[in-house]
Parts: structure tokens; C-alpha cells; sequence
């Protein structure tokens, strides 16, 4: 059965490059479940873009003698380039800089309005001191008052999970100058969430299937929601479409307002570019359809609480009712939250502010990306803070990729060309082939389930499972050993062409480029797995985009062709040196003192 499914990927901050947390928090989960999705034949729709406005970026742009434009723009190219690099498999990766986007938001901000559910009042507002410039709550650190957790920023706890306002924290200071910010009173609009949380709340309760920690935050934001600024005092963003505010110079939309935005305006921005302006409504104003939101565990109430709340607005759906938007129609909510926890290295967090920092720049350069894309999914941060360690990196590469998968491609395909030049065919089959080839029929059940759960480390450990039991079958069966009964080795060897060919299609969704590879050595033609595409646009930021719907890759067994010729493979994977675990590369080394 097919279904309409929205990959809605978290939008990273264009004020500098991205580093290998941030993509084992929202690119490489949703990447790996838009492709299974595919193969299973669902019509996958997977938006992101840039988050290119705020503060943040206005300050990291004063630091490089940048315009914040002129800024945006540069990190939006290099994480564009990082993700198309990593094969992150966007219908549309985008920027929040287009006039589309920038449509969409201040539609949706009108809607909302004029529904009742966007408020105006002054509020205490932060100032950095010597500039005179709003400072972003995330640049303002301090004491959470409800936990007590020392490095609370301005906006949220990441400890209790509980949403905050600058003006809240204990002994507030900039993160930027340390100095301790001015608060004075400025008149803002903001987000009615009183009003939206008896829907918000009967909505959560249906979302019983969600995992433990999304619904803990979600209810915890739910007893103690308030108003919600939506603008802010700011020159870069997004104009604030209310009379007399249009021109302000100082006022813009409030940076994550539109980037939650983003989801929608991106898959509007889809059809157009596709050239079909109302295909993004399957994914949006269809019941049937389904979303799916991808993001760290510091983003999950702005997914799970306040966006839903915005879209409940939108439609009309609170305690002051309302229409919804003539030219968006009846927007969908969330079905599903999928977030990870955080990435760390050394015990602290892997951030651009603290501490040491893997860019994926960087790694991709001197690794590739299937490395990357395999070690997160096998010991990533899916369920709990995990540390990333070269150490770790190296063993995972060396003796799970290089030797168990590898090896079992290599020595399959060598064989067989050295023996057959050809896939050969099989004779009688004995037990132990059935019982292996029954084995790896049934990982694209057990396999395929798992990914359809968003459960990507239990889905890759039981496809390496099978790699395990075929590994162990070509060790019992020894078919270097039958010269004198060529039929029995080829039918050992077309077995475990077979089963390569079958475990490289489980792969494809974790590991598409040396998938592509593997497909091309078993004789295959023609794009197996698709790539993303980096393509300039007229005079704005270059985007991502693919054609995804021809690529051959499908869920199930394909009958690897007898008679197909093989040439002498190359390893798929390289080893790496061991004292790369003890000294890490130049560009990340391992700290003696950690
Ligand atoms: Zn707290």
C-alpha cells in the first residue's frame, strides 16, 4: 500500500559549518527512513533548508566583517555542500532567504492573527550592552530556575526540557562577552499558546505510540504553557506583516517561528520547482498522509508542542476558533516525533561553543561518508547521549565494515570471477544454502520493520547479523576447497552472491554509496541508489535537490543473473591505520588530557 510520506528534517543554523553531532541528530535518521521509505514504494516527499535568520547570525556576520545576508549565505554553501556530500537524499534542501518562504510565513503569521491566536504586549527584551542589539536567548546563558542546571540558555532548559525566558535565568550573562545583558521593555507579538492547549493537549493524547521521552517533554511544556514571542528586535528576518510593523526597521519575525515554517514553505517551494505548484497538498491537506519530523532531543517541544500549536491556529482549531487559510487549506499535524539524543565527544557536548568539534567537512574528506553514515546509525545517539571516540570509530570501521561486510562482498565476488568470471548457477541445494538464503529472505521482514519504526541501530545490527551467518557459512562450506566438485562450489558461491546481493539492498538506505558500488560489482546497470544534487540558483543560494523516484533500488530480493560477467573487485572498504584510534586525525586530535 502506498502512502504519502513527509521527511520533515530539522533546518540547521547557517552561522557555520555543521559537525558530525548535528547530522547524527537529523540528517542521517531521516536520510536512512526517506530511503527505505522509497524502496518500499511510499512517495517520499524530504524538505530541509538552512535556518539563515536571527541574531546569531547578524552576531557571527559582524564577527567575519560579513552582512548577515552576505554570512547566511556562505554556511548554507558549505553545509549545503556537506550534506549533499553525506548523500542526504532531499527532494529540496532550501534556505528560510526566499521570497517564498518568507510568503508563507507571513501568511501564516496573518492566519493567526486574524484567528485571534497572535497577541501583542511588551515584554522585558535582553540587550547585549555595547552593541545595543538584541541579544538571542540562546546567547544568553544562566541558572535554570525550576532545575537549578547551570548552563540553561535563554530559551530552554536542556536539562529539565522545560521552555524559558531569558529574563527567568539566575545570574543571566551573554554567552558572547560574558557581560551580564540589559533587559528593557519593547512590544512584541506573540504566539497564544493558552488558547491552543486544550486542542494541543487532547491532539498529545492520541499520539500514544510516541516514544517515552518526546511525550515526557511534551507534557511537561503542556502543564506550563504561555504566550510566546514571535518577533523580535532584530534587522535580519522576515518582515512583520502588520500595519505600521512592515517597515520598522528594528522589527522582524522571531527566528524560530519561521524556521518551523520552513517544513511548509520548502515543500511548496518543491511543487513549484517541479513544476506541479500543488503536489506539496498530498503531504499536507490529505488526512492519510503521513510526517515525520527529525531533529535532536534540544528541539522536540517546538516539534511535538509548538509547531502542532501553530498549525492547530492556523486551522482555526483552538479555544477562539477561526478559518483557516483560504491559499494553505487545512494543514496536517505531526504524526510522528523521531529525535535523537546528543553526540557527545570526551564527555562534552560536540558544539561550536564547546569544546572540541569534528566538522563533517572535514571527515567526509578524509573518510567518505558511508563510514560516517555507519557508524551513527550503529552507535549513534538514538537513545541516549553516546560519546563519539576514534577509537570507537576505527573498531567499528575496521572489524564490523572492513572485515565482516566487506570481506563477505569481496571474497564472494573474487571467488566467483576467479573460478566462474561469471555469477554462476546453483546446483541441488543442501540445508545449510536454505537455511542461509531462507535467513536472508527474512531480513527484509524483520529488517524492513525495524526502519519502518524508526529503529535504525536494531534494523542495521540484524542486517550485520546476517552478514555473521553468511561469513560463517562460506567459512563451514569451504568452497576453495571443491576444485574437484565444481558444481558444489558454485552453488556455495551463488549462494553468497545471493546473499550479498540481498544484504546490500538492506544496506542501501545506511550506506547508499557503497551500495551503488556493490550493485555495479554483482553486474548491475543504471543508478541503484540516487544522489543528491547541488544546483545554483538565479542569483540566491544554491539548493539540493534528486531524482529519487528513478533510481532502481526496491525492498525485497532481486534474483541475482546467472551468466552475468564479474570483473576482479576492489575492497569496498578501506581499513584504517590503528594509531588513528589512539591519535585521531590532524584536523580533530584526541586531547592527552581527556
Ligand atoms: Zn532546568
Amino acid at each position: 500500500m502506498c502512502a504519502n510520506i513527509l521527511a520533515a528534517v530539522a533546518w540547521p543554523y547557517a552561522n557555520g559549518p555543521r559537525h558530525i553531532g548535528h547530522v547524527s541528530g537529523f540528517g542521517v535518521p531521516s536520510d536512512v527512513f526517506a530511503r527505505y521509505m522509497r524502496m518500499s514504494g511510499h512517495r517520499v516527499l524530504m524538505v530541509s533548508g538552512s535556518d539563515c535568520h536571527g541574531t546569531a547570525i547578524s552576531v557571527k556576520a559582524d564577527q567575519e566583517g560579513l552582512t548577515a545576508q552576505e554570512c547566511a549565505e556562505k554556511y548554507h554553501r558549505i553545509i549545503a555542500s556537506d550534506l549533499q556530500g553525506l548523500g542526504l537524499s532531499y527532494d529540496l534542501y532550501t534556505s528560510t532567504m526566499t521570497d517564498n518562504h518568507a510568503h508563507v510565513t507571513q501568511e501564516i503569521f496573518t492566519r493567526l492573527h486574524e484567528n485571534g491566536y497572535v497577541v501583542k504586549k511588551a515584554e522585558m527584551g535582553a540587550f547585549e550592552p555595547s552593541t545595543g542589539r538584541t541579544l538571542p536567548d540562546r546567547y544568553i546563558e544562566g541558572t535554570c530556575p525550576i532545575c537549578g542546571y547551570d548552563d540553561a540558555r535563554g530559551d530552554q532548559c536542556d536539562d529539565c526540557g522545560r521552555q524559558l525566558d531569558p529574563a527567568d535565568l539566575l545570574n543571566p550573562r551573554s554567552k558572547t562577552t560574558g557581560a551580564t545583558p540589559e533587559f528593557r521593555e519593547t512590544e512584541h507579538f506573540f504566539l497564544d499558546l493558552p488558547a491552543l492547549a486544550e486542542s494541543l493537549t487532547a491532539w498529545i493524547d492520541t499520539r500514544t505510540d510516541w516514544r517515552p521521552n518526546v511525550l515526557k517533554f511534551s507534557h511537561n511544556l503542556l502543564e506550563e504553557l504561555r504566550p510566546r514571542a514571535i518577533t523580535r528586535d532584530l534587522d535580519w528576518g522576515v518582515k512583520v506583516p502588520v500595519e505600521g510593523w512592515e517597515n520598522e526597521p528594528m522589527k522582524r519575525i522571531y527566528v524560530w517561528f519561521d524556521a518551523v515554517i520552513g517544513y511548509l514553505s520548502s515543500s511548496i517551494e518543491w511543487a513549484r520547482r517541479i513544476g506541479k505548484p500543488d503536489a506539496w497538498r498530498e503531504f499536507w491537506n490529505d488526512d492519510d498522509a503521513r510526517s515525520y519530523y527529525f531533529m535532536g532531543k534540544d528541539n522536540i517541544v517546538f516539534h511535538s508542542v509548538i509547531w502542532p500549536g501553530i498549525l492547530l491556529g492556523t486551522n482555526g482549531r483552538g479555544d477562539k476558533g477561526g478559518e483557516p487559510s483560504a491559499e494553505l487549506g487545512i494543514l496536517d499535524l505531526p504524526t510522528e516525533i523521531v529525535s535523537s539524543e546528543f553526540l557527545t565527544m570526551s564527555g562534552s557536548k560536540v558544539s561550536n561553543s564547546r569544546g572540541a568539534t569534528i566538522f563533517v567537512g572535514d571527515f567526509l574528506r578524509e573518510f567518505g561518508p558511508d563510514a560516517l553514515r555507519y557508524f551513527i546509525a550503529v552507535a549513534g545517539p538514538e537513545n541516549q547521549d553516546t560519546d563519539f571516540t576514534w577509537e570507537e570509530f576505527v573498531r567499528r570501521v575496521n572489524f564490523e565494515l572492513a572485515n565482516e561486510w566487506g570481506n563477505l562482498v569481496n571474497r564472494s565476488i573474487s571467488m566467483a570471477f576467479k573460478n566462474c568470471g561469471e555469477i554462476p548457477a546453483a546446483g541441488e541445494l543442501t540445508d545449510a544454502d536454505r537455511e542461509l538464503l531462507d535467513a536472508s529472505a527474512g531480513g527484509f521482514d524483520t529488517v524492513g520493520d525495524l526502519l519502518a519504526h524508526a529503529k535504525f541501530k536494531a534494523a542495521i545490527t540484524e542486517a550485520m547479523r546476517i552478514v555473521g551467518l553468511a561469513n560463517a557459512y562460506i567459512s563451514a562450506q569451504e568452497p576453495w576447497k571443491l576444485k574437484d566438485n565444481p558444481e558444489r562450489r558454485d552453488t556455495v558461491l551463488h549462494v553468497a552472491l545471493q546473499v550479498v546481493s540481498d544484504v546490500n539492498t538492506m544496506l542501501t538506505p545506511f550506506m547508499p554509496h557503497s551500495a551503488q558500488k556493490i550493485y555495479e560489482a554483482l553486474g548491475g546497470e543504471g543508478v541503484w541508489a540516487a544522489q543528491p544534487e547541488l544546483v545554483e540558483t538565479d542569483g540566491a543560494a544554491p539548493i539540493l535537490m534528486g531524482d529519487y523516484a528513478s533510481e532502481k533500488a526496491s525492498w525485497g530480493r532481486r534474483e541475482i543473473a546467472v551468466g552475468t560477467l564479474l570483473a576482479k573487485p576492489s575492497p569496498i572498504f578501506r581499513k584504517l591505520d590503528a594509531k588513528l584510534a589512539e591519535t585521531g586525525p590532524e584536523w580533530a586530535p584526541v586531547n592527552p588530557q581527556s
